[in-house]
């Protein structure tokens, strides 16, 4: 096996000073073909976590993980907070270390377990709340009812919720009518300081017993959405990325925690996709499956209105947790908190922050460079307009 180098990672410490020179030597870029890669041992050291990596093939059962970094190795699928979470890439071996891009680093790892340090995050006057389909769409369908209408009942649920909060709430539609997707998103976008939260049940038709919650934000520039199986394609270099990418993935975060934390079902995982409503929107945009009509048991609880109530409560935590990230200034509650919080009294956020090193711009450093480096000048996020044409350009929605 052919041995690749390992790079102290230097900066140009003029303009930053030679304390974060010294935070940024602690990572190490090892490249593997061309592309950058850092250690799960790096990873663990950098946020005085510990982490863990099983072989290959293996299934981690979010519910048994008992530390807040989870691995398999060659797989994409990882447990972050006791929560599972989709990798952009595959983690890899190399000389006995097992490997994590430096884009999932940045964009999955860091947002997830850190939200509070995302730039711009918890800015929040309006939440645009998407009940899914609607009018000729009915989306998924179970025999007691359909997707369009369990998705706006508890949209109008939550509508008095998030007031109550002090939100301002603005619903992309109020009845049982179609409304095309990029008028859902234009909403979100004139809104000032606006998230945009689509609700919708999933099904499957392979798997009758498929079952969970799961949630979405935006595929980052250059990666593969959780649902692509073929990694290496071309074609996900041409694809626009989100310049809000770290804001959405924190607010899958949030709320993805409360839904789990309040709600006993399976753990599907943060996962990214390119759906319509979320590559058109460009404030932080996430989209949740609350639960499959698929399924016998999960349709019932769905059908049940209080199951419902329940639910548009624990996304409404979600949301408040986001908006006090940047007031708290330390991690949100994650789903062992709430479980403990339901279990017993009610207890303050576990604080996290003091078991995390102060002096990291060099991540931030590093999360910039990766946006810099991952892809050639011309597909910079902020100057790319949205493709006229792309292999997923049609109106998706899940
Ligand atoms: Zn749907």
């Amino acid at each position: 096996m052919k041995r690749w180098p390992v790079l102290a990672f230097a900066f140009a410490s003029l303009a930053f000073g030679t304390s974060i020179a010294i935070a940024a030597a602690e990572w190490q870029i090892i490249k593997v073909n061309g592309h950058d890669y850092l250690s799960v041992d790096n990873i663990s050291k950098f946020y005085e976590l510990p982490a863990e990596v099983v072989p290959s093939g293996a299934k981690i059962q979010a519910e048994t993980a008992n530390r807040p970094l989870e691995f398999v190795s060659g797989s994409r699928e990882a447990i972050i907070n006791g929560a599972r979470s989709w990798l952009c890439f595959p983690v890899i071996e190399q000389n006995g270390k097992s490997l994590v891009t430096r884009t999932d680093l940045a964009k999955t790892i860091e947002p997830l377990l850190r939200p509070h340090r995302v730039p711009d995050v918890g800015k929040v006057q309006t939440v645009v709340l998407d009940p899914g389909h609607g009018g000729y769409d009915k989306g998924q369908m179970s025999r007691y009812g359909a997707e369009k209408d369990f998705a706006l009942d508890v949209v109008r649920k939550l509508r008095p919720i998030l007031q109550a909060k002090g939100f301002r709430v603005v619903m992309t539609r109020e009845g049982d009518y179609f409304v095309p997707l990029e008028v859902r998103a234009k909403i979100a976008n004139s809104a000032r300081n606006s998230i945009f939260v689509s609700v919708h049940f999933n099904g499957s038709g392979d798997d009758p017993n498929a079952t969970g919650f799961e949630i979405f934000s935006f595929t980052p520039r250059g990666a593969p959405s959780t649902s692509d199986s073929a990694i290496s394609s071309r074609a996900y270099n041409m694809q626009p990325g989100s310049t809000v990418d770290a804001q959405s993935t924190a607010l899958s975060a949030c709320i993805y925690h409360s839904l789990l934390g309040h709600i006993p079902e399976y753990d599907r995982g943060i996962k990214r996709a390119r759906f319509a409503v979320l590559r058109l929107t460009k404030v932080p945009a996430v989209l949740i499956e609350g639960g499959f009509l698929t399924e016998r048991g999960e349709s019932k609880l769905i059908s049940n209105k209080d199951w419902r109530e329940k639910l548009a409560g624990a996304i409404g935590v979600g949301i408040e947790n986001y908006q006090a990230l940047p007031i708290k200034k330390q991690p949100p509650m994650i789903v062992a908190d709430y479980r403990r919080q339901t279990k017993s009294a009610p207890v303050e956020p576990v604080n996290q922050e003091g078991s995390v090193k102060e002096a990291d711009a060099s991540l931030l450093q590093l999360v910039g460079r990766s946006a810099l480096l991952s892809q050639p000048q011309t597909q910079q996020q902020t100057s790319t307009p949205a493709p006229t044409a792309s292999i997923e350009s049609a109106p998706i929605v899940p």
